[in-house]
C-alpha cells in the first residue's frame, strides 16, 4: 500500500509541539538567581562556542535580557538555535557544579532561549556595523551552522563575505534536519537573516561545482571557507533497498520540514535501521506523525548505541520498540511495496564486530523502512571541487584544528565535513575558529573584531541585510556566471 498521512492536522501539531517551552519572565528570574556565578565556571569550558554562561545569566538575573543576549550572540551567532538543539545535559548543564551538590543543574539552554527570544521578538539589534572594511573578500561554501558562524565572524572582522548555498533556504541541517519538536525551521532562518544583517551576502540556490567553479571563486575571493557538511545516508547494500518505502531518514525528516505536517506520508509499522541520534529522531517523529508501531533495529547491544541517553529515553517514553543484536539482510516486498524486513540475530565475533548467528532469521513486518546508519562522507565531491585538498583516512578534510586551515593555504574548513559529524555548536565553534584563521591569513594580524557592540539595550529597528555599504557581491556572482 502506498504510504499516506495518518492523523488529522491538529493532532500532529499537538504531537510535534516544542518539548521545552519558553520560560516566562518570572521563571527566568528565579532560575537565573539559582546560579552561583562560579569563578572558572566549568559550564563555559564545556561550551564549544565559549559562551560566558555566568555572565549572561547574571544579566538575566539583573533584569537585562538584552545585555544577556549580546553576551550570547557575540560568542555564538546561532545562540537561539543552540538554546533549543544543544545536548545541554552532556555540555554546559552536564558540567554545572550544582549537579555535584545533588541539585538540578541550571537550565542554561532555556535561559539562553529566554534572552535570545527577547531580542528576536522585539527586533532589538545587539551588533553595530564595522566602521571600516578590510578590502578582503571571502567565499563561504555552505550556509549550514559552520558556514554561517564563519561568515558572521568574518563580517565582524571587517571582511566582505559571500555565502554560497545549494539549497533554496540557508541553515543547512539546522533548517532541514533538526527534530521538529526541538526547533521549527523559522528559528534557523531568522538566524541566517541575522547573519545577513551583518552585511554577509547569502546566495541560495547556487551549487559550487555546478553553477560556479572553485576556480571562479579563487579568482574573485582572497580565501575560501568550506562548510559543505556530510552527504546522503549510507547505503544498506541489501536486496530490496530500492523499494519505494525504503527511505533515507534524512529525507524523511526533510519532508517534515518542507511539507505541511499533515501531508507527510507515514507507515503504520515503521522500522528504523541504526541507533544514533538520527535514528532516534526518526523513530520519535514517526510515532508523533501517527505510526502505530515504530521499531529501532540495531546490530549491536543497547550499551553500544551512539544515541544520547536522554534521546533514547524520550523515544522509549513515546512508545518506540528497540530490537538489539539483529541485522537486516533483506527488505521484503510484495506488488512493489515493502511488507517486511528480514532480520538475522547477531553476536559479537572474535574481533568484537557483530556476526550473524546461523538459522536465526525472521521477518519483522513493516511498511516503511528508514535508513539511519550514518551519513556518507563527501569525499567524491571534495576531490572534484578541490583536487589538491588533503582528505584524511576518516574521509574528512585534513586541517589545523586551531585555525581550520587546510594544506591549501587559502582554503579553510570546519563543521561536519571537517569533524566527521558532531553537533550544531561544534560547527559554530569551528566556523568561528576558521574565521580567525582566515583573518590572520589575510591580514597577518591576530583577530580583533571591528564591530563594537552597540549600546546595550539600544533599539535599532528591524533586522535585515543591506545596512552595510553595498558589497556588490551579487553583481560579482552574476559576472562570474556569464
Ligand atoms: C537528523 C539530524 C539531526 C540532528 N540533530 C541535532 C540536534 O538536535 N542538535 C545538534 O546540536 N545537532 C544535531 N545534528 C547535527 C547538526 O545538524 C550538524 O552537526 C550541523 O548542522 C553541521 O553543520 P555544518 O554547517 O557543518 O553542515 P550542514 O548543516 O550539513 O550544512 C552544510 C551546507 O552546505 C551546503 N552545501 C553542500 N554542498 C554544497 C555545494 N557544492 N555548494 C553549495 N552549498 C553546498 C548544504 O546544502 C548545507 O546547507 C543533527 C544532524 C542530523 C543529520
Ligand atoms: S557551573 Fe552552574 S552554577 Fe556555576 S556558573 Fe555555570 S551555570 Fe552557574
Amino acid at each position: 500500500m502506498p504510504l499516506q498521512p495518518l492523523l488529522p492536522a491538529a493532532t500532529i501539531a499537538a504531537n510535534m509541539a516544542e518539548l521545552k517551552p519558553a520560560l516566562r519572565r518570572q521563571e527566568a528570574l528565579v532560575e537565573a538567581n539559582r546560579c552561583l556565578y562560579c569563578f572558572d565556571a566549568p559550564c563555559i569550558m564545556a561550551c564549544p562556542a565559549g559562551i560566558d554562561v555566568p555572565a549572561f545569566i547574571k544579566k538575566i538575573a539583573h533584569g537585562n535580557p538584552v545585555a544577556a543576549a549580546k553576551t550570547i550572540l557575540t560568542a555564538n551567532i546561532l545562540g537561539a538555535s543552540c538554546a533549543r538543539v544543544c545536548p545541554t545535559s552532556v555540555l554546559c548543564e552536564g558540567a554545572c557544579v550544582l549537579e555535584d551538590r545533588d541539585e538540578q543543574p541550571i537550565q542554561i539552554g532555556r535561559l539562553q532561549r529566554y534572552a535570545t527570544d527577547y531580542v528576536a521578538e522585539r527586533g532589538i539589534k545587539v551588533f553595530s556595523l564595522p566602521a571600516q572594511t578590510s578590502g578582503k573578500r571571502v567565499a563561504v561554501i555552505g550556509a549550514g551552522p559552520a558556514g554561517l558562524a564563519c561568515a558572521a565572524e568574518l563580517a565582524q572582522l571587517g571582511h566582505t563575505v559571500v555565502v554560497f548555498e545549494k539549497q533554496a533556504r540557508p541553515g543547512g541541517l539546522n533548517t532541514y534536519g533538526i527534530a521538529y519538536y526541538k526547533m521549527k525551521p523559522d528559528v534557523s532562518l531568522a538566524e541566517a537573516e541575522l547573519v545577513g544583517s551583518l552585511g554577509v551576502e547569502l546566495r541560495c540556490g547556487l551549487t559550487i561545482g555546478k553553477d560556479l567553479t572553485v576556480a571562479q571563486l579563487e579568482k574573485a575571493f582572497d580565501a575560501i571557507f568550506v562548510g559543505v557538511g556530510l552527504g546522503a545516508a549510507t547505503r544498506l547494500r541489501i536486496p530490496g533497498e530500492n523499494l519505494p518505502e525504503v527511505v533515507d531518514a534524512l529525507d524523511f525528516i526533510d519532508q517534515i520540514h518542507t511539507h505541511p505536517l499533515d501531508r507527510v506520508p507515514i507507515g503504520r509499522r515503521v522500522v528504523v535501521i541504526g541507533a544514533g541520534n538520527t535514528a532516534i529522531d526518526a523513530v520519535t517523529q514517526s510515532l508523533r506523525l501517527g505510526a502505530e508501531q515504530a521499531t529501532v533495529v540495531y546490530r549491536r547491544s543497547e550499551g553500544d548505541m551512539s544515541a544520547y541517553n536522554f534521546e533514547y529515553q524520550l523515544a522509549k517514553h513515546d512508545g518506540a520498540r528497540f530490537l538489539f543484536n539483529v541485522m537486516p539482510v533483506e527488505v521484503r516486498g510484495s506488488a512493489g511495496h515493502v511488507i517486511g524486513l528480514r532480520l538475522v540475530r547477531t553476536r559479537a565475533g572474535a574481533d568484537g564486530r557483530p556476526e550473524p548467528i546461523p538459522e536465526t532469521e525472521y521477518i519483522e513486518p513493516c511498511d516503511l523502512v528508514l535508513k539511519a546508519v550514518g551519513q556518507e562522507k563527501q569525499v567524491a565531491l571534495l576531490r572534484q571541487l578541490f583536487p589538491a585538498l588533503q582528505i584524511d583516512s576518516r574521509g574528512v578534510i585534513a586541517h589545523d584544528p586551531l585555525t581550520g586551515q587546510t594544506n591549501v593555504p587559502h582554503i579553510f574548513t570546519g563543521g561536519d565535513c571537517a569533524n566527521g559529524g558532531r553537533e550544531v555548536v561544534n560547527a559554530v565553534g569551528e566556523g568561528k575558529k576558521a574565521a580567525h584563521g582566515i583573518h590572520t591569513f589575510l591580514t597577518k594580524e591576530t583577530a580583533t573584531p571591528l564591530v563594537q557592540p552597540s549600546r546595550l539595550g539600544a533599539k535599532q529597528g528591524s533586522s535585515g541585510s543591506g545596512l552595510l555599504s553595498p558589497i556588490r557581491a551579487h553583481e560579482l556572482v552574476e559576472a562570474l556566471k556569464k
